[in-house]
């Protein structure tokens, strides 16, 4: 069979960047070394490219998982641009391609279906024909975003800025270009490309399947921790409208914890949650399919399957009264406190009715005396 066609920007460019990782930077830290500038400037470089891409291209563009104040869009939208994984838009839609067909070889862009090489690297580097191109039709929502077609106009201007353009000014400022131009520039742009890219090949490989099967993604924490939370990627799959991936206090996500402290600076807004209910059901469900399986291999397997069924459905039951009530507790408190603001507004239009009224009163009087 013919292969696919190459893209031979891409492949350059990976390989170029690559190559300099691999030889460049090892053979500039034995003759000349690294000083403590390069090292932090890559650190907060690299950080600055995560996080742009995960919490604006992942969370907020692509799934909407809530909204972010302009300014903070500018930030992610420059910061996309200097990860260099294409405009927000084109992400965005390539990845909503991914949710829509996760797994299926023909449609999603980068199927873990195909082996770890294609989804985590190959898909880029070969033109495959067949798998679905994004037209962008199933991102119209951010055509609507002026920030979002803006930097999508001016991409190539944009991470060529950023790319030289930073790494250059930081090299200025400290005395060490082609250090910085190195270590902030190239190594950066490669660790900052694979640490994304273990997403689509890894986090859909190696990992545990808590809360569905039915897709290949996986939750593994110590992906998360290359990958700014985003290696709870089976329960970002079931429930991507979720604004966390790590939804446990001590799963890292810092992604999360970014969006959270955001919003009390009020550049976020609408952190979208699933309800706790739908998630311990979809935890449940996939233990109960498990030890099904487990039980079949016993002896005594009708039995235990039917006692298996029985206590599944009380947990099932147990839950639906829980969150029923708690439910209907928070409504209550809503109404409480609605209450209670409405007694406060009576009190206060109570006692400016009345001051009206003693004043007409009063001017009433004078007019009535004067005609007396
Ligand atoms: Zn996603
Ligand atoms: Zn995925």
């Amino acid at each position: 069979m013919k292969q696919a066609p190459i893209i031979w920007t891409n492949v350059l460019l990976f390989s170029i960047t690559t190559l300099v990782a691999l030889i460049g930077v090892p053979w500039y830290a034995l003759t000349v070394g690294f000083g403590w500038s390069e090292l932090i400037a890559t650190i907060v470089c690299l950080g600055y490219c995560g996080m742009s891409i995960t919490a604006g291209y992942h969370r907020l563009w692509a799934h909407k998982t809530y909204e972010a104040h302009p300014l903070l869009q500018w930030i992610y939208a420059i910061g996309g641009a200097f990860a260099l994984q294409n405009s927000a838009l084109h992400w965005s839609a390539d990845h909503r391609v991914h949710h829509r067909h996760v797994d299926n070889n023909d449609k999603d862009p980068y199927s873990a279906g195909r082996g770890f090489w294609y989804s985590h690297i190959g898909w880029m580097l070969r033109d495959y024909p067949g798998v679905e191109k994004p037209d962008y039709n199933n991102a119209r929502d951010l055509q609507k975003n002026p920030i979002v077609m803006w930097q999508h106009r001016n991409y190539l201007w944009l991470t060529v800025l950023t790319n030289f353009g930073i790494p250059l000014l930081l090299g200025l400022f400290t005395g060490n270009v082609l250090g910085m131009l190195l270590s902030a520039g190239v190594l950066r742009l490669v660790l900052s490309h694979h640490f994304t890219f273990f997403i689509n090949s890894l986090a859909h490989i190696w990992g545990k399947q808590p809360y569905t099967d039915q897709n290949s993604a996986r939750d593994n924490g110590l992906l998360a921790l290359l990958t700014y939370g985003e290696g709870y990627h089976n329960f970002h799959h079931i429930f991507e409208s979720d604004y966390r991936n790590g939804i446990k206090w001590y799963q890292f996500d810092p992604t999360k914890w970014f969006i959270k402290a955001a919003s009390w600076l009020g550049l976020t807004s609408n952190l979208r949650t699933v309800p706790e209910e739908r998630i311990e059901q979809a935890k449940a469900k996939m233990q109960l399919l498990r030890a099904r399986e487990q039980v079949k291999l016993r002896p005594n397997a009708e039995q235990l399957l039917q006692l298996l069924e029985h206590e599944y459905e009380i947990l099932s039951a147990r839950m639906q009264d829980y969150y029923q009530l708690k439910k209907q507790i928070l409504l209550q408190r809503k109404e409480q406190l609605m209450a209670q603001y409405q007694a406060v507004d009576f009190k206060h239009r109570y006692l400016e009715f009345k001051q009206h009224l003693q004043q007409q009163q009063q001017h009433w009087q004078r007019l009535v005396t004067a005609f007396s």
